[in-house]
């Protein structure tokens, strides 16, 4: 049954004429990294008011020590799984176009997918609040917080959204744009709760497009809106995917 579901996926995929991937927390789970939403998920421990933007401007000396702990200690250790890597193996043989995640952890590009639109901004960037500029999170030292400004001595703040704060415009268009030219949906690991994020399978489907999802659970898409649903570990279902995919 399940190798049946598998084997029409690679079929629609091996046919498509653009595939898009859209990922979420569920990809990154088997790289360690914890899940932020949902009972026992990071944001159940903290007081979601202290990653507002505007509280963390005034009070950044108590925000940066949960910001190391919950994203930088954790991502410092996190290495890419057999499904981020299947992504970039399909990525690479022409087979996807790009990757929409609304994944902050950097993993995608660390397994070796090259268009991956980051919805929600990434850990791998911090900028300064105060002269705008950019900078490589692995060039700040977190060894006293909050780390300032090489610059200009000012406050960085990572470069994801924070609660309350507008997705990029740039990346929304792009990610819009790429899901629009799409007739393919590779749902991983997300079941789409967090909007505007959660319309990109949308947009693929009310195109005439097909949307595959794989999850560990079942979703509010998996019925009635994907057209496969194949259910069971990313790290597992992907590589065999991209396998069969890539064989035919
Ligand atoms: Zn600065």
């Amino acid at each position: 049954m399940a190798n049946h579901a598998l084997d029409n996926a690679a079929r629609i995929l091996g046919q498509a004429r653009c595939t898009i991937a859209f990922t979420g927390a569920g990809i990154s789970v088997e790289s360690g990294i914890p899940p932020f939403r949902g009972p026992g998920g990071v944001w159940s421990k903290y007081d979601p008011a202290m990653f507002e933007k505007a509280y963390f401007k005034q009070h950044p000396q108590e925000v940066w020590p949960l910001l190391k702990t919950i994203f930088y200690d954790t991502l410092a250790r996190a290495r890419p799984n057999p499904a981020h890597y299947a992504l970039a193996d399909l990525e690479a043989a022409g087979r996807l176009a790009g990757v929409i995640t609304q994944n902050i952890d950097g993993l995608h590009q660390a397994a070796g997918s090259r268009t991956v639109h980051e919805y929600h901004g990434s850990t791998r960037r911090m900028q300064c609040l105060a002269c705008r500029a950019f900078f490589d999170s692995a060039s700040i030292s977190l060894e006293r917080l909050p780390p300032p400004c090489p610059a200009c001595g000012g406050t960085l703040k990572p470069d994801f959204i924070f609660f309350s704060e507008p997705i990029p415009f740039e990346v929304h268009r792009a990610a819009t744009d790429l899901a629009q030219a799409s007739d393919v949906c590779l749902i991983v690991g997300t079941g789409g709760e967090v909007m505007p994020a959660g319309r990109i399978p949308h947009l693929v489907k009310s195109a005439g497009g097909t949307v595959i999802e794989i999850n560990l659970y079942e979703t509010r898409y998996s019925y009635g809106f994907s057209d496969i649903f194949l259910q069971g570990k990313a790290g597992t279902l992907l590589p065999e995917l991209a396998e069969k995919t890539l064989a035919a």
